[in-house]
């Protein structure tokens, strides 16, 4: 069975690839935007295959339909590609609008025109709740107001495809909030790979304390949580690629599905300077910050219930925040020693 993995050579996707190598023919499609070539052969190690990749910007509508024509046998597909900084969105709304919106309805066209059967599987994000109501999240909390253009596509593309689900028979869709993933692969070939600067506050601890970069700002410190910072759901990148397969599974298993939402978080709220403090304690390594600014943008507080994926899915977290935050240093060990 082939699966369709676009942005597969990113972050998520990479992890997610490994986790379908032994049952799928794996078809990877990105543009590199936010990756780099190289992943592809860390995969082709990892999973002991040669997977298929093809090098498309999945905003040409016209190398999407010759990539249909050419793979018109794809069954299953999960859909990564997008453009991922809240802050990047923030200055550049229309370069977000168009990249992430236009390279959905691509693909959706093409399965409607071709009349394929498909399984989807959309990567949505708990930056669709916003600023939430109650904690922990969950699915039925109130959709308001985006905090910011990333987080608007997000809630536009969950909106597309239910309304593409309600008039294309033979299309099961779901959509996986997720909330922080962070970690690598225990293989230590894969792991998060920033392009420029680092944005997610994991490689940026582990730069900082690397010396990549100068140190890291904590942004804001006086909000009205338990230590005045942030607080997220920090889920490990492994976990959060196996509830793909658990997705497809009830897709392949269930007909009529017409985009369920799932969070896929650990059900925890860990606050910036726990964060912190774990990473200390786990790397014994000492993490230097400086407290700054709010960030237009951030939420104060969010962390998942993640019961529905649990019960519906039969997927559960199992590797922990400590496993997360070590091999995410053990990764950033790795990449210096093979630069
Ligand atoms: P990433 O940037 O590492 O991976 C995305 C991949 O998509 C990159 O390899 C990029 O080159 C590719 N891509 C982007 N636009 C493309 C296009 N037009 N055509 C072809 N390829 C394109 O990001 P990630 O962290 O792996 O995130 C994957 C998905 O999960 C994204 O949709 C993101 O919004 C979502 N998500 C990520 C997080 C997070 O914290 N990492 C949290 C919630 C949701």
């Amino acid at each position: 069975m082939k699966i369709l993995i676009t942005g597969g050579l990113g972050y998520i996707g990479s992890h997610t690839a490994v986790e379908f190598s032994d049952d799928y023919e794996i078809l990877i499609v990105d543009n590199l935007i936010n990756s780099d070539i190289s992943v592809l052969e860390s995969l082709n190690q990892i999973t002991k295959s040669n997977i298929i990749f093809e090098k498309v910007d999945l905003t040409d509508m016209i190398s999407v339909n010759k990539l249909f024509d050419k793979h018109s046998d794809i069954k299953n597909i999960i859909h990564f590609a997008a453009l991922k900084s809240v802050e990047e969105s923030l200055k550049y709304p229309l370069k977000y609008y168009h990249n992430n919106i236009t390279s959905l309805v691509n693909i959706l066209s093409e399965i409607k025109k071709r009349k394929m059967e498909i399984n989807f599987v959309f990567s949505s994000s708990c930056a669709v709740y916003g600023e939430p109501i109650s904690l922990p999240i969950d699915e039925n909390e109130k959709i308001k107001e985006a905090l910011s253009p990333y987080a608007n596509t997000k809630q536009i593309c969950e909106k597309i495809l239910t309304d593409f689900s309600k008039i294309c028979e033979n299309f099961n869709a779901l959509s996986l909030r997720y909330f922080n993933p962070i970690g690598a692969h225990k293989s230590l070939k894969i792991g998060e790979r920033p392009i420029g600067k680092a944005q997610n506050l994991v490689p940026i601890i582990t730069q900082s304390v690397t010396g990549i970069r100068n140190e890291l700002i904590v942004y804001g410190d006086d909000y009205q949580t338990h230590d005045g910072s942030c607080i997220r759901d920090y889920i490990h990148v492994s976990d959060l690629a196996n509830a793909h397969i658990c997705a497809l599974k009830y897709l392949e298993k269930n007909n009529n599905i017409k985009n369920e939402y799932f969070n896929i978080g650990t059900g925890i709220g860990t606050s910036v300077f726990t964060l912190i403090k774990s990473f200390e304690k786990v790397t014994g390594q000492k993490v230097n910050f400086k407290i700054g600014a709010r960030r237009p943008g951030d939420a104060i507080a969010a962390y998942s219930d993640n019961s529905k994926a649990i019960r519906v899915l039969n997927w559960k977290p199992r590797l922990g925040l400590d496993k997360a935050l070590l091999s995410a240093w053990n990764w950033e060990k790795m990449k210096r020693i093979n630069n």
